[in-house]
Formats: C-alpha cells, sequence, structure tokens
C-alpha cells in the first residue's frame, strides 16, 4: 500500500444496523445518527485520514431502499468525485447486493474506490463487526498502487474478512458475520493480518479516459418471476400482462430450465413478441444458465428469452433498471445484456 499524501475519503452513511441503536419503548433497532456512529469508533482517528461525511437526511433500514436513494447516493459521490480519493458507504445488508449493483451501474467510467459496508451487529454492542468493517473499509477506500493509483476502482462490497465485487455479491446470511458472498466470481481482497488484493480480478477499466457520468434514471417497469413446481397460469399471465411492464427477470431451475407445459411457454412467447425482454437468471447460487444443455432450457431460448448466465439476480435486475433507464430500446437492450458492462457477468 504506497501512503504519498494523506487520503481523503468521503463518508456516506444511509443508515443500516451498523447505525442503529434499540428504542427503549418496544426494543426494536432504528436507525440512528452519524455522530452516535462515530463517537463508538474511536479508532477511526489512528488511521490518520481526512474523512468527512454525508450522512442521509433520514438515515433508512436498507429494506426501503429505493432508485431515488440510489440517486442521491450517486449525487454525492459526483459533486465529490474531484475532491477526495475514495468513497465508503455505510448501508444495510438487505439490500446492499442491490445498491451495489446499482451503483455500478449508474456510475459510468468509474475510477476511484466506492466500498459499501455495514455490519450484522450495531456499533455500539459490545461484539460489533461494524468497527471492524467500517475500519477495513476506509484502508481500502484508501489503498493506492505503486503508482499512487486508486488500488480499486470499483463498487465493492467489503464485508468480515472478503472485499467483493459489489455486482457479484449476494447477502448469503441473516445471521453470520461472513454475510456476503460472490458465487460466480473470486474475492477482490481477502483481509487477515493485511489486506491482500487480488489484482487479477480486480476491475480495470483504463483504456477509456472518459469523466465519470452519472445515469439517475432508473426504470422500474420491471418485476422478477420466481418458478416453482406448480405455479399457476393464472398468476404467470397475470404478473407477464401488468400494465408498463417492460422487462422480466425470471428466476428458473438449474442450467436454466423452466416448465415445458404449452401454456407456459405461450406466456412467455407473447409477452417477448410484445417487446418485453425476459432474461433467464438461475436460482442456484452458484453456476450458469446453460440454453442449450437440457430440453427444458432450450424452449426458452427458442420463445426469445434472453440469457442471463452467471449474473446474480441483483444485478441483473439493477442492469435492466439501467438499461431502460437510459432509454434504449428493447433490442439494445438484450444487446447489452449479452455482454459485460461493469464485470457484472462472465465474458462467453
Ligand atoms: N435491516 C437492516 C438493514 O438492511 C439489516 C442490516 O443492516 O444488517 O438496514
Amino acid at each position: 500500500m504506497a501512503t504519498t499524501k494523506i487520503p481523503r475519503i468521503l463518508l456516506i452513511y444511509t443508515g443500516g444496523t451498523i447505525g442503529m441503536i434499540e428504542n427503549a419503548v418496544n426494543h426494536a433497532l432504528e436507525p440512528f445518527d452519524f455522530d452516535h456512529l462515530i463517537d463508538n469508533v474511536p479508532k477511526i482517528k489512528m488511521l490518520g485520514y481526512e474523512i468527512e461525511h454525508v450522512q442521509f437526511a433520514t438515515p433508512i433500514d436498507s429494506s426501503s431502499m429505493n432508485p431515488k436513494h440510489w440517486g442521491e447516493i450517486a449525487e454525492v459521490i459526483e459533486r465529490h468525485y474531484d475532491s477526495v480519493d475514495g468513497f465508503v458507504v455505510l448501508h444495510g445488508t438487505d439490500t446492499m447486493a442491490y445498491t451495489a449493483s446499482a451503483l455500478s451501474f449508474m456510475l459510468e467510467n468509474l475510477r476511484k474506490p466506492v466500498i459499501i459496508t455495514g455490519s450484522q451487529l450495531p456499533i455500539g454492542e459490545v461484539r460489533t463487526d461494524g468497527e471492524e468493517n467500517l475500519i477495513t473499509a476506509l484502508q481500502i477506500a484508501a489503498a493506492t498502487d505503486a503508482g499512487g493509483r486508486p488500488m480499486v476502482r470499483e463498487v465493492a462490497i467489503l464485508f468480515e474478512h472478503h472485499l467483493w465485487r459489489g455486482n457479484r455479491c449476494i447477502k448469503r446470511s441473516a445471521d453470520n458475520f461472513d454475510a456476503f458472498k460472490s458465487n460466480n466470481y473470486p474475492e477482490l481482497a481477502s483481509i487477515g493480518l493485511g489486506i491482500h488484493f487480488n489484482r487479477a480480478s480486480l476491475w480495470r477499466n483504463d483504456s477509456r479516459n472518459m469523466p465519470l457520468k452519472v445515469q439517475y434514471e432508473m426504470d422500474d417497469n420491471l418485476v422478477m418471476l420466481d418458478l416453482f413446481p406448480g405455479i399457476s397460469r393464472k398468476v404467470v399471465e397475470h404478473v407477464l400482462n401488468a400494465p408498463g411492464l417492460k422487462g422480466v427477470v425470471m428466476k428458473s431451475f438449474g442450467a436454466g430450465n423452466a416448465p415445458a407445459d404449452e401454456w407456459f411457454l405461450d406466456a412467455v412467447r407473447q409477452t417477448v413478441e410484445r417487446g418485453i425482454v425476459v432474461v433467464n437468471i438461475t436460482q442456484c447460487p452458484n453456476g450458469c444458465v446453460h440454453p442449450q444443455l437440457y430440453a427444458a432450457g432450450l424452449n426458452l431460448a427458442k420463445v426469445g428469452v434472453v440469457s442471463g448466465r452467471d449474473m446474480t439476480s441483483e444485478a441483473a435486475i439493477t442492469k435492466l433498471m439501467y438499461l431502460f433507464g437510459r432509454g434504449l430500446s428493447p433490442d439494445k437492450v438484450k444487446e447489452y445484456l449479452n455482454m459485460p458492462l461493469r464485470g457484472e457477468m462472465s465474458a462467453v
């Protein structure tokens, strides 16, 4: 880690367990303010960084997160982009993988670290994981390579002993400190006595020396359809005929397989014919959609469903929001779905 100057980091506090305290009456955890959070991590000063902070007017439980909030985070990043070395976003764990995925698309030409972290236990608790996560996230946001350039130039999630690519992650545990995992992509760094970056897996986009550009518009005319044996015709048809629908993330079985029932394939075919983009994502946490492997997967490809390959459903839905948000036609959206834009899927 080369340190030539005092790192300047912007801390963005959106809410989540990390900053929560217990309501004295009903004992439920509720978001609290930034000062409470910082007061509980006096060690931050030992880093010797210049740390500025911005907080949501009302910190939220991340289950209330929505594209407007993503826009608020992106706007803060855009406003401070030239004046700081990196960003740490404090966020609830519940929708952290969605926010990380969304920001990875919205922040076009990003070349500075945006490290998202939070915790499973509030920072005021004796056994909190929040202190370590926050400190490590700040160190990663400040890390530079031998040339003094940011080590991380993408949106990433730091949790416990791992740094993951943000759009490759899922929240895998509601209990464990090791709450996040990227099942289809290696960790960007492992955290032990030191922070060990896995340089081969870090995102590099240096050939295009373009300024940061934020795509604020995210289209929400989308649905995620999780298949299960026995899913009813009336429910499927109702969902696929929702007014204004533009895209569907279909969560299929195994290598991308779906029921071979005629009514089902007809409903999907008609949806695609109406110009709605349907993306096939596997329900398996690990692995990839292989439409040619089984007749049951080929059926979907034949009716015009696009393979989402090894994307997480969080990445797929936010990628659709972003692409439709850019005002692209369904054909263009399909074209971009087939290529990795921010390392969110493996290249063929
Ligand atoms: N419900 C909380 C949130 O997502 C959980 C957490 O932060 O771990 O805001």
